[in-house]
């Protein structure tokens, strides 16, 4: 599970013209796929239509042979984790932004969730631990706590499925090497991943795909892309 398809996908925002033109990519169940190229290319856009957030004005995408616009937004998003430079965050409790979507946890899965993403020490410094506010009305997280935060929540949801946009991209390298293993962990778990980056800074990536604004310029492996002077 997590096969996704972009046939002949086309799209523009409202009022602009075509940022993704005629674009054909799969990307294999379980696969680690890094997208890379310049600023503006369209990466962020392409992990976009993914989970629905845009309609595109051409073409199709589906996740295991089925068309996203067939699905319930619902079970789309249960299907998806993403990760974006700007984490979600919404007025409440860390308990219950770990738990968003999934009110139903136990205290050990939101513990499991929270380990898994390196927030165990944190969270024990703070007085009210799980049942911090934070949000508006409280605790104000730094651009690394939110991001793995919102891993957390991920573990928790543990969807097929993670895209991960230009997230690791603002922070300092302590936290984005905490990140990257908590992602590691959960691309073990047969997770079909996404980054999208300026940068060739994954390694572990099975395939990388470079974004231009002509389209998709070259697929291949790290090596063979370095081998290439790429
Ligand atoms: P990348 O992720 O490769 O940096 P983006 O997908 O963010 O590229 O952007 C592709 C193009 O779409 C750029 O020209 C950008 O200015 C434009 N764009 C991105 N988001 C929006 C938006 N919400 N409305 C209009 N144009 C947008
Ligand atoms: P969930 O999948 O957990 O139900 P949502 O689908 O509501 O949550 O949102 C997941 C993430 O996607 C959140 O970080 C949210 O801010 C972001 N998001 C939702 N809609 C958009 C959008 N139109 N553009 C960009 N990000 C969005």
């Amino acid at each position: 599970k997590g096969n996704i398809d972009f046939n002949n996908v086309t799209f523009g925002y409202e009022n602009h013209s075509h940022v993704l033109k005629d674009i054909n990519l799969n990307v294999r169940a379980g696969e680690t796929l890094a997208l890379v190229g310049p600023s503006g290319a369209g990466k962020s856009t392409l992990c976009s239509l993914i989970p629905r957030f845009y309609e595109i004005d051409d073409g199709s995408v589906t996740i295991d042979g089925i068309d996203i616009r067939s699905m319930k937004q619902q079970s789309l998003r249960n299907q998806i984790g993403i990760v974006q430079q700007d984490v979600f965050l919404f007025n409440g409790t860390i308990r219950e932004n770990i738990a968003y979507g999934r009110l139903e946890a136990s205290e050990e899965e939101i513990w499991d969730a929270a380990r898994a993403a390196h927030l165990e020490a944190m969270i024990q410094a703070l007085p009210d631990g799980l049942d911090t506010f934070i949000g508006e009305r409280g605790l104000k997280l730094s651009g690394g706590q939110r991001q793995r935060l919102s891993i957390a929540r991920i573990f928790l949801k543990n969807p097929p499925i993670l895209i991960l946009d230009e997230a690791t991209s603002a922070l300092d390298t302590e936290t984005e090497t905490m990140i990257q293993q908590a992602l590691e962990k959960l691309a073990h778990n047969r997770t079909t991943l996404i980054i999208a980056h300026r940068l060739a800074t994954i390694r572990h990536a099975d395939r990388i795909v470079v974004v231009t604004e002509e389209g998709i310029a070259e697929q291949g492996r790290h090596e063979e892309l370095i081998a290439a002077g790429g």
